[in-house]
């Protein structure tokens, strides 16, 4: 049985979403995970084991709350890559 972040689906599809307004130096494969990394490091895990489990869990993770929370973790995360990213 495959358990799954659900957290990691949300903050992947709201980076893609916002990835243009964050204003990054750079917009690479690399420098994308990164702001991933971190904006996920300091945001809850929300582990799902199932196909239903999920749209329950997803439902209950996308109030305002948790929202506000995630795009605020990528913000900051992109302001430290784009200050210094990992790569030359
Ligand atoms: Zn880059």
């Amino acid at each position: 049985m495959k358990v799954l972040n659900l957290m990691e689906s949300v903050v992947s599809e709201v980076l893609d979403v916002q990835m243009n307004h964050l204003q990054m130096n750079c917009t690479c494969e690399q420098c994308k995970n990164d702001v991933l990394a971190i904006a996920l490091n300091a945001l809850p895990t929300r582990y799902v084991s199932s196909t239903r489990g999920q749209t329950i869990q997803r439902a209950k993770l996308m109030d305002e709350q948790t929202l506000a929370d995630v795009l605020r973790e990528i913000s900051k995360a992109a302001a430290i890559v784009s200050n210094k990213p990992s790569h030359t």
